[in-house]
């Protein structure tokens, strides 16, 4: 109700300034600005927004394929946080810069959902496996979760709903509509994490390994998969010692496996290397998408986090058979 109330004091003032100041831009107040930090966001909520009489702009500030590990907002992105009226993003390690935007650009009628609070009962802590190449930064003494949220269907089902509240309470005239698109796209969201099961099941492959950086714990853990990879999470380390190799290397010949994973932006160049130390040198190389290196061009050609999530399951029952 508080929100409600807030809404309307906001559209309230938002026109009578448009009428006193700016009539040229009135066409802009009766419009919901929702900015969110990846690719995946951006997505759900256009697919809980669709055929909405509102209309609704949205925006993913990683739209450029950089590193969402070392990502900085410029000044638009700023301005964009601060004037939106519904703000999402992960909320772990590589999101420190959103404390300080967001208290850059208070807004009291801005709803912010951080997802790693939605999600705080499903959070995993970033795992140092065996052969993983260690850090060689100091470890800090605190545990981080692993903030690679949106790779399970799962998270993604809790995500959208807390969205769709979100976005109820902004607009309550379309809520039902919400709630309708949030119906439809949880339904696909929980078929194909049917299928992924399925996929696993059926599968002769058990343990993956990947000849790479490591985002993929939700992934993996929803269906019970096993995994080794060179380095954890998204550490910012780039070179695999010998022993790494050689442990991976190992692990391919004692596994027996016929396929190795990597993440869509790598040179192979550490998968080669592996699969020229393993015994067995018949090894394909399959890439899964993390969907970390997303850009606008995506977006604009209608690619969906659906869409991708089906391609990474055709990819993973390839690497399970
Ligand atoms: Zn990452």
């Amino acid at each position: 109700m508080k929100q409600i109330l807030k809404y309307l004091l906001f559209v309230f003032m938002t026109v009578s300034a448009g009428c006193a100041q700016k009539p040229a831009e009135e066409t802009d107040t009766g419009s919901l600005r929702i900015v969110t930090t990846l690719f995946p966001y951006n997505d759900w909520v256009a697919a809980i927004t669709e055929n909405t009489g509102t209309p609704v702009q949205t925006r993913f500030l990683l739209n450029s394929g950089s590193d969402l590990h070392s990502f900085q907002p410029s000044a638009s992105d700023i301005a964009a946080i601060s004037e939106c009226d519904l703000f999402i993003y992960t909320g772990g390690e590589s999101d420190e810069w959103t404390e300080d935007a967001l208290r850059q650009s208070s807004n009291e009628n801005r709803i912010v959902i951080n997802l790693m609070d939605v999600l705080k009962d499903h959070l995993k802590e970033e795992e140092m496996k065996e052969g993983m190449q260690e850090e060689d930064h100091e470890h800090e003494e605190e545990t981080e979760f692993d903030e690679h949220v949106w790779l399970s269907l799962r998270n993604a089902q809790l995500c959208c709903e807390a969205i769709e509240e979100a976005l109820s309470s902004l607009l309550s005239d379309e809520s039902s509509l919400f709630k309708e698109n949030l119906e439809n796209y949880v339904r696909q969201l929980q078929q194909l994490d049917a299928s992924y099961a399925e996929t696993v099941q059926n599968g002769s492959v058990h343990t993956l390994l990947f000849a790479d950086r490591f985002p993929f714990r939700y992934m993996i853990e929803d269906y019970g998969l096993d995994y080794y990879a060179a380095f954890a999470g998204c550490s910012a380390e780039a070179e695999a010692s010998f022993e790494t190799i050689r442990f991976l290397a190992e692990k391919c010949d004692e596994l027996q496996l016929k396929n190795i994973l990597v993440l869509e932006s790598s040179d192979r160049r550490l998968a080669d290397t592996i699969i020229n130390t393993a015994v067995q040198k018949d090894i394909n190389i399959l890439e899964l998408n993390s969907l970390q290196s997303m850009t606008q061009k995506d977006a604009d050609q209608g690619i969906t986090y659906l869409q991708i999530m089906e391609n990474n399951l055709e990819i993973l029952k390839k690497a399970v058979n």
